[in-house]
């Protein structure tokens, strides 16, 4: 099968209608561009534009975002200009693609790395304002991952960090729990390999045994449910392993396996929310609840990232414990894609596609909104030392702050409406005097223009100190300015 045809083979299965001209067009076009590049594998470089496509195909991802995914590397490293893409595939296109750009340009250098991950964390909020944008990073970084190998090794190790870090949390507060679980799985073993190999020879009996416990159950359980006329689908979940480190570190675990519960947890996927309980009726009746530690119904409590399930430990037949979740197909598709599930759902209702089609005939609200951006926003006030930035995300989640580029690839982030002056105090009090114009994304702009998130901003300097101007103070919009200016013209008076 073409490569094209393995996208649209994905996408149809959660798009029927997909329009699929603009992406073979797109795969043309990326295929050309991108001609005599190869990646570190030896594959041919239009193999990652490819992968990446059929990640946000499996995903549920529309036309705009497929057609974003195979052109993402092309302004970066090829011919190909934004405005071309703009004309050829209208301005989402071009919007996403620069976006997805403009994120890979955060980089980490030196010793900074504090700094970094605050500005890629602060990148990815600004950006969130478009959830696709975020999107096509996540499958991007998730294909890089999945080849990391062929890498060389001083690059593995700052991509893994990366991934660790910043890729893996962001899918967790976007509820994308199957990615994030990969993310840290593929991670682990470039950041921490004498951990990773002590957690797998160690792990690898309980696994193998649990596995098996949860096998036999699996048969009884599925006989039961049928008995009881209650429609559901019922496999294993191995646990992650990094996710099995972080909680064998935990204090009262002691790096004891023995007390991880949910090595292979037994899932149970029904069609309805009646049937959830149903079957924790018929788990309980086979299987005995663990005292104490037993039931956590996040059905009626949904976790803050939205992730639905009732988790239930119980005592198998060996007398060990083994725990259960029960949720419905919905709350299934939301808790492996989150934010990407919600995405493409709310993307098929706009364009008329049924319900039912969408959701294999189960019932899903549309008013059951993802609060993706609010997430985002508490990910930034969390890790933020910045007392400021937290008092400015406190107001409002992201319509405040704005996010702009140095040349060098730092981000800085400022009030909306802020100007090049207020820009130039924020990189350094003293530039101001050197002030003579500022070029924003390359082009000239005056210094009373208003940035915008994403902006490339470059200060254009004069030789010699000059004075600064006081009419400037009439359109900062940063205390910091103010303030600097106000001293400056006190000084000269
Ligand atoms: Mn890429």
């Amino acid at each position: 099968m073409k490569r094209v045809d393995e996208i649209i083979k994905i996408a149809r299965l959660k798009k029927p209608d997909l329009d699929e001209g603009v992406i073979r067009q797109a795969y043309l076009k990326a295929a050309r561009a991108h001609k005599g590049q190869v990646r570190y594998t030896g594959d041919k470089y239009i193999t990652h534009p490819v992968e990446v496509a059929k990640i946000l195909a499996e995903w549920g991802m529309g036309e705009v975002t497929l057609v974003a995914a195979l052109l993402h590397d092309t302004v970066e490293d090829t011919e190909v200009t934004l405005e071309e893409l703009d004309s050829e595939y209208g301005a989402d296109v071009a919007r996403l693609v620069d976006g997805v750009t403009k994120l890979g340009k955060v980089k980490l250098r030196g010793s900074r790395e504090k700094m970094f991950v605050e500005n890629l964390r602060k990148m990815f909020v600004a950006m969130a304002a478009d959830i696709r944008v975020v999107m096509i990073r996540l499958a991007d970084r998730l294909h890089n991952m999945r080849t990391l190998e062929a890498v060389p090794l001083r690059k593995q190790k700052r991509i893994a960090e990366e991934t660790l870090h910043i890729y893996a949390p962001l899918a967790e507060r976007l509820g994308m729990g199957r990615v994030k679980t990969e993310l840290e799985d593929l991670a682990f073993m470039y950041v921490d390999a004498e951990n990773f190999e002590w957690l797998m020879k160690l792990a690898k009996p309980h696994f193998e045994r649990a596995e098996e416990a949860v096998e036999r159950a699996k048969e009884e359980i599925e006989t039961r449910l049928k008995e009881d006329g209650v429609e559901a689908e019922v496999h294993g979940r191995a646990k992650g392993r990094y996710s099995l480190f972080c909680k064998l570190k935990r204090p009262g675990v002691e790096r004891d396996i023995s007390k991880i519960f949910d090595l292979v947890a037994l899932r149970i996927i029904t069609k309805n929310k009646g049937d959830c309980y149903a079957a924790l009726g018929i788990v309980h009746d086979r299987w005995k609840p663990v005292p104490s530690i037993g039931v956590s119904d996040f059905v009626a409590q949904p976790k803050p990232n939205g992730y639905q399930s009732i988790h239930t430990k119980v005592f198998d037949d060996e007398g060990r414990i083994m725990e259960v979740q029960i949720r419905t197909k919905k709350m299934h598709e939301q808790a492996e894609l989150g934010a990407a599930a919600h995405y493409a759902y709310a993307e098929a209702k706009s364009s008329g596609v049924s319900e039912e089609r969408l959701m294999g005939g189960t019932a899903f609200k549309i008013d059951e909104k993802m609060n993706w951006v609010e997430q985002l926003a508490n990910w930034q006030r969390e890790v933020s030392d910045s007392r400021e930035f937290v008092e400015d995300m406190k107001l409002d989640a992201l319509s405040h702050r704005i996010y702009v580029f140095s040349p060098k690839g730092d981000v800085y982030d400022l009030p909306a409406g802020a100007t090049p002056v207020d820009f130039a105090c924020l990189v350094h009090g003293e530039l101001i005097s050197y002030l003579k114009g500022a070029k924003v994304n390359g082009r000239v702009v005056p210094l009373d223009h208003g940035l915008q998130s994403g902006d490339l901003v470059e200060i254009i300097k004069t030789k010699n100190k000059r004075e600064v101007s006081k009419d400037w103070l009439e359109f900062v919009k940063t205390r910091k300015a103010k303030d600097q200016i106000g001293k400056l013209v006190r000084r000269m008076l």
